[in-house]
Parts: structure tokens; sequence; C-alpha cells
């Protein structure tokens, strides 16, 4: 399941298998489809993904 996330106030979508956030659910939906099938990430999905919020908001919340 595609985890949701808020961060600074916008929302993002995330993968819960690589971890990649995107702004759009239907990327993030479509990343977790695909890594779940594959042991690597496609890059054209990638490519729409805003980078690992939910990590940076483990290591310092951005409050
Ligand atoms: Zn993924």
């Amino acid at each position: 399941m595609v985890k949701k996330i808020e961060l600074a106030g916008k929302k993002y979508f995330e993968c819960p298998i690589c971890g990649l956030d995107y702004e759009e659910e239907e990327w993030a939906e479509k990343c977790e489809a695909w890594c779940s099938k594959y042991p690597s990430c496609n890059l054209e999905t990638v490519k729409h993904s805003v980078g690992i919020m939910g990590q940076l908001e483990k290591k310092e919340p951005a409050k």
C-alpha cells in the first residue's frame, strides 16, 4: 500500500518498497507495482519522484 505522508504542508505519496516519494498517488502506485515485481527502480517512474522525503522527515522534522 502506498503510504501518504505530509511534509511542510505538502502531501506526498510514498512507495513502501523503495521509499521514493511522489506528489501524485498514481506514480507512487506505479512505482510500488514495479518495485514488487522487479528488484530495481523504473527510471521512467523515478523521474516523477520528488526524492525520499519520508526518510528526510525521520532524520530531521521540518517543523
Ligand atoms: Zn518504488
